[in-house]
């Protein structure tokens, strides 16, 4: 039987050390500040957004959430962008996606001043965490690298297999383990013999979006195994890509969803804020 992975503990221990250093920058005249800016009527992106500004109250930060029209052209858009760009108390600024599809998302993440990106999904930012001199990680692959940390679970010199080449958890996923000296294989749609290569994973990540996708024949004895999917049964109720009841029993550790990858997202969202607002005063 594997050891549970708890995301909502580790995020909370992060959340608590945000607000102790953010207390103490609030102290010098600092206060961190975050902008939260959501296009439409997503009902998903509607729980992220209040979810986010939760975060930012517990992490006593100033937050400005900006909830506009499915209609909003995108020079409306930019135009919010620019202000929030210009706006000093604001350190970072988040556009949650999807946005619609009348809108280029590539135009509106470039538009964010890369020392505000606090996403990491700018060019810039992207360019960084490929060379090892980033700022700002993103959300949900540093939160995993957290989850890892936390546990004492080392990749360096193991086998790490992440299923999913996405730009936001995919790809930075890999190479987050890649500067921490795993060997890592990214496996996608056109992998042939999936379940070959994951079986060699000492640490196995899947950011597929589908049900019960990983089963145990997929999975090492005493594999680690990450599900960062989230998905919804048909019960309605939310789950992970990871076939959870027979996985676990096979796994060294495995996270849950929800209540695993799913709170640290939020929490190194927290993280690069705070991140910002020191960069800010040091610049
Ligand atoms: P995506 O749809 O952009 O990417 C999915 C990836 O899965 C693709 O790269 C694709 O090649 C791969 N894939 C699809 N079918 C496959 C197959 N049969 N075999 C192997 N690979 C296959 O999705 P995404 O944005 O990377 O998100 C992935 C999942 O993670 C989703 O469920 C999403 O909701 C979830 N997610 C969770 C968090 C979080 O905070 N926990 C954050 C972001 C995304």
């Amino acid at each position: 039987m594997s050891r549970i992975i708890d995301g909502k503990e580790v995020s909370s221990y992060i959340k608590e050390q945000i607000r102790k250093k953010t207390e103490k920058l609030k102290n010098k005249g600092l206060t961190p500040g975050l902008a939260v800016v959501l296009v439409g009527n997503d009902s998903a992106s509607k729980v992220y957004v209040r979810n986010k500004k939760a975060a930012c109250e517990l992490c006593g930060f100033y937050s400005a959430s900006y909830e506009l029209p499915e209609e909003t052209t995108q020079a409306q858009l930019l135009e919010l962008i620019a202000a929030l760009n210009a706006d000093n108390r604001i350190h970072g600024i988040l556009v949650q996606m999807p946005l619609p599809a009348h809108i280029d998302a590539d135009a509106v993440v470039k538009a964010i001043l890369p020392e505000k990106d606090v996403d990491a999904f700018n060019p810039e930012n992207v360019g960084r965490i490929m060379l090892g001199n980033h700022s700002f990680l993103p959300c949900t692959p540093a939160g995993v690298m957290e989850l890892l940390k936390y546990y004492g679970i080392s990749v360096s010199g193991r086998e790490c297999v992440v299923i999913g080449r996405s730009n936001i958890v995919g790809k930075p996923m890999a190479m987050l383990l890649l500067h921490d000296n795993a060997t890592v294989t990214i496996c996608h749609s056109k992998t042939a013999d999936l379940a070959s290569v994951t079986r060699r994973a000492d640490v196995l990540i899947s950011a597929v979006g589908k049900k019960a996708f990983v089963t145990t024949d997929m999975v090492k004895e005493g594999a680690v195994v990450i599900d960062v999917g989230i998905n919804r049964g048909e019960d309605g109720k939310l789950c992970g890509d990871v076939d959870f009841e027979s996985v676990s029993k096979k796994a060294s550790y495995i996270t849950p969803v929800p209540g695993g990858v799913g709170p640290m997202t939020i929490a190194m969202l927290m993280q690069n804020t705070l991140t910002a607002a020191e960069l800010s005063k040091r610049s």
